[in-house]
């Protein structure tokens, strides 16, 4: 699905922007590169930097115009580093990834433009361009290297790609939720825990100060698996045997 999503550079100067470009796809699992005139390209820089993502950059396709980088897209994003007169509907990066991920899900052909390095791009390119999308940046030095700025937007379409999958972007995630432990087991851990403290004496019941609720903030950040709990509590009770001088275990 992102094979539909082609990043096009408008009249790129420094052909180390194109190859920074070129990692920034490949990073983010992306692929389509479109140049419209570069500058200097092939060139060595643009290797350089593209460090690796060589199949990128072997792959992209050089065009004359803005015209052909946009043949068979229905839906165009330009980019902008700063406000342009004309108001026109405005993407966020976040919206800008779900919208390109969505679009893109539904098999059609969509395109991320860019400008050049000193003149962004025209009225007349942004106006072929359904949205457009600005990285909120400091409005006093707003303009993003080019390579940066599509780094940032790539990313964006990673995550709501991420997303649209249900791929696992976080550990959690990768846990079945029947696999953890339901409230009512925690509540007899942390009554597990509490009694083990005062066997231990780490916890003084006239003075148990917020201890507990310390304790039950720590857990309650993480989530924790049925099996992780049964590890803690078999913790907790061999630690009672030994406060009670009742441990067999380690005999040496
Ligand atoms: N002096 C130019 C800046 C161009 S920066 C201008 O004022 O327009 C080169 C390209 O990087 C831009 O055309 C755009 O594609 C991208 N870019 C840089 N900063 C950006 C930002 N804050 N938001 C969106 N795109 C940005």
């Amino acid at each position: 699905m992102l094979q539909n999503i082609r990043v096009v550079l408008v009249n790129t100067s420094h052909p180390g922007n194109i190859g920074g470009a070129a990692r920034a796809l490949k990073n983010m699992g992306l692929s389509r590169l479109v140049l419209v005139q570069p500058l200097d390209f092939p060139a060595a820089d643009a290797t350089a930097r593209a460090s690796g993502a060589d199949d990128v950059l072997s792959g992209a396709q050089v065009v004359a115009t803005l015209e052909e980088a946009l043949v068979g897209c229905s839906l165009a994003i330009g980019t902008s580093a700063r406000d342009r007169s004309l108001p026109w509907p405005m993407l966020d990066p976040r919206e800008c990834g779900g919208k390109a991920v969505e679009r893109a899900g539904m098999g059609e052909e969509v395109a991320l433009v860019f400008g050049r390095e000193h003149a962004g791009l025209t009225n007349d390119e942004l106006q072929r361009c359904h949205f457009h999308v600005h990285i909120p940046s400091n409005p006093d030095f707003s303009s993003l290297n080019l390579a940066a700025a599509v780094q940032v937007l790539a990313y964006e379409v990673r995550m709501a790609w991420l997303a649209a999958e249900g791929a696992p972007s976080k550990v959690e995630k990768a846990v079945d939720a029947s696999e953890l432990a339901t409230l009512d087991e925690m509540e007899r851990f942390y009554d597990h825990l509490e009694k083990t403290l005062v066997d231990i004496a780490f916890l003084d019941p006239d003075k148990p100060k917020h201890l507990m609720a310390r304790l039950r903030r720590l857990y309650g950040r993480n989530s924790v698996e049925r099996t992780e709990v049964s590890i803690l509590r078999g913790i907790l009770t061999e630690t009672q045997k030994v406060a009670r001088g009742e441990s067999h275990k380690r005999k040496d």
